[in-house]
């Protein structure tokens, strides 16, 4: 266990520990790129932590003020032939992902925003394709929708994944990744995205919290516009699984999932 260090404001508090990556901002947990290092008198996190996680979570407005979010593109992951993850009670992750993007389009659209889905029902879709359509349809936000399956099978909890920064690993591990993707000159609205989408679900489903965490999946890393990769619970958990049959819980999670995206728009004129 590392030392932590506390700052507050009127508007935050902000955790950091010493010698990881694990970053508390008010009640979510993130992962930084880099881990904190604790010297003999200062502390320092890296310089793309500071301006690409740090500085958004604490000015948001700032980052993202004037946007126009005029089209978002949510993605349900996997289809056809890619089943995705199975689960128990035979939980099939492409048909919950379908039914919690199309309730989370239906939301928006109440909203009179402007929602498009990469796929309307169960068939394959490669994961270039997928990005490509977002950029063809002039997408101003992008978010690819999964359920999350381990091994073992007591893993469970939520967690929301943006591009990792040029130069680190991603969370999971692995070697660090010197070259910068196109999804990567997002990286400070990425963060502000992965944030309100992962507190969204988080304030209206009782998960684990399993962070905010950096990885080089395809579709992040092409991305034309903001974008991040929500993991909405682990299917292969007991508990977790009996919950995404449930319509209840499924229009539950995209509620949290709309109000993460309203959330970052509502940033945008402010
Ligand atoms: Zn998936």
């Amino acid at each position: 266990m590392g030392m932590e260090r506390v700052l507050r404001s009127q508007y935050s508090t902000v955790v950091f520990t010493s010698g990881s990556r694990k970053l508390r901002f008010n009640d979510t947990l993130l992962w930084l790129n880099g881990p904190t290092q604790k010297g003999s008198s200062s502390w320092t996190i890296t310089r793309y932590d500071s301006e690409a996680m740090l500085d958004p979570l604490l000015r948001p407005s700032a980052n993202v003020r004037g946007d126009d979010i005029a089209t978002i593109v949510l993605d349900p992951g996997h289809g056809g032939s890619d089943s995705g993850a199975i689960g128990h009670r035979r939980v099939y992750e492409k048909k919950a992902v379908l039914d919690v993007a199309k309730r989370t389009r239906d939301i928006l659209k109440a909203q009179g925003l402007s929602v498009r889905l990469t796929r309307e029902s169960d068939y394959f879709i490669p994961l270039a394709k997928r990005t490509s359509l977002a950029r063809q349809w002039g997408a101003d936000l992008f978010i690819s929708i999964h359920f999350n399956a381990a091994a073992n099978s007591s893993v469970s909890g939520i967690e929301t994944y943006v591009c990792s920064s040029p130069g680190f690993a991603s969370t999971m591990g692995g070697r660090a990744d010197p070259r910068t993707y196109k999804g990567n000159q997002f990286d400070k609205k990425n963060t502000l995205l992965g944030y309100y989408l992962h507190r969204g679900m988080l304030k209206q489903v009782k998960a684990i919290d399993r962070g905010i965490k950096h990885a080089r999946f395809e579709v992040l890393r092409s991305a034309p516009c903001p974008a991040a990769l929500l993991e909405c619970g682990f299917i292969t958990n007991k508990s977790e699984a009996a919950r995404v049959i449930s319509r209840q819980h499924r229009a539950t999670l995209a509620k949290g999932i709309a109000n993460g995206i309203m959330s970052y728009i509502a940033k945008t004129d402010s």
